[in-house]
């Protein structure tokens, strides 16, 4: 182990800490969380060790560097797409994601289905939710999401697997509290009206700001990149 190991490792230790204590406090057990660590800010090479410290599931905002840091991180690994995918960058993306967290509308969603069938592949999605409803973020309105699962029913490659949310930033944690909650409510009320292969068992909610709510509200994957990388010695995250 270096340095910089040695400073992966107390970082993971202390989020995954955290992340079993929301666990505790909400009666959930440690493995229905699933912490996706998110790369954006850090160097392939840095990614690239994550895997021998225990984290296989690594996400990236944007798709290009997606696939930059998968060719040259070890295979095994599944990759997240947290952020905004256009659709030009299908086509290469599908090879290497294990699932979209992010999917807005439903022209992507068609194109999706499209380029998949045309690679032979499926593609998990989630249905990115303004839950917040804030102006100039990305993501269904809430009372949309009925409509877009109907039109998803005759999807064969694309397969619904949940719903992601970002919460609004604030100063007051406890703020982030009613929108977790409302996606899993959403969650729960719509999960009746889907047929395989769809299913809604995933709540993508949670940054580095708010994970612990977002588990105590139900998350199943929680999206954390500052609490792992800020200070990273050796880079210009340390400055
Ligand atoms: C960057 C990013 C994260 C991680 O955010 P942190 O606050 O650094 O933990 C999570 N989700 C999305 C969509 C992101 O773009």
């Amino acid at each position: 182990m270096d340095e910089l190991d040695t400073f992966l490792a107390d970082r993971l230790h202390a989020v995954e800490d955290r992340v079993r204590a929301a666990c505790a406090r909400s009666g959930r057990t440690r493995e229905s969380v699933t912490m996706v660590a998110v790369t954006k800010t850090v160097s392939a090479e840095v990614a690239a060790r994550l895997p021998r410290l225990g984290i296989l599931d690594l996400g990236e905002s944007r798709p290009k560097e997606l696939w930059r840091k998968a060719a040259s991180v070890p295979v095994g690994v599944r990759w997240h797409l947290v952020g905004h995918l256009q659709r030009n960058k299908i086509a290469q993306t599908l090879p290497f994601v294990s699932l979209i967290h992010s999917a807005d509308s439903v022209r992507l969603l068609d194109a999706l289905e499209v380029e998949a069938a045309r690679q032979q592949r499926h593609v998990a999605v989630l249905l990115e939710v303004n839950a917040s409803r804030e102006p100039n973020k990305h993501g269904f309105p809430p009372e949309e999401l009925a409509g877009v699962l109907v039109h998803l029913q005759d999807s064969r490659h694309v397969r619904v697997r949940g719903l992601m949310t970002m919460a609004a930033l604030t100063e007051d944690l406890e703020e982030t509290r009613p929108t977790f909650a409302a996606l899993r409510e959403l969650r729960d009320r719509l999960r009746r009206q889907l047929n395989p292969p769809h299913d809604l068992c995933e709540l993508s909610m949670g940054m580095t700001n708010d994970f612990e709510v977002a588990v105590e509200e139900g998350a199943t994957l929680v999206r954390i990149g500052t609490a792992l990388f800020e200070g990273l010695p050796g880079s210009a995250e340390g400055t």
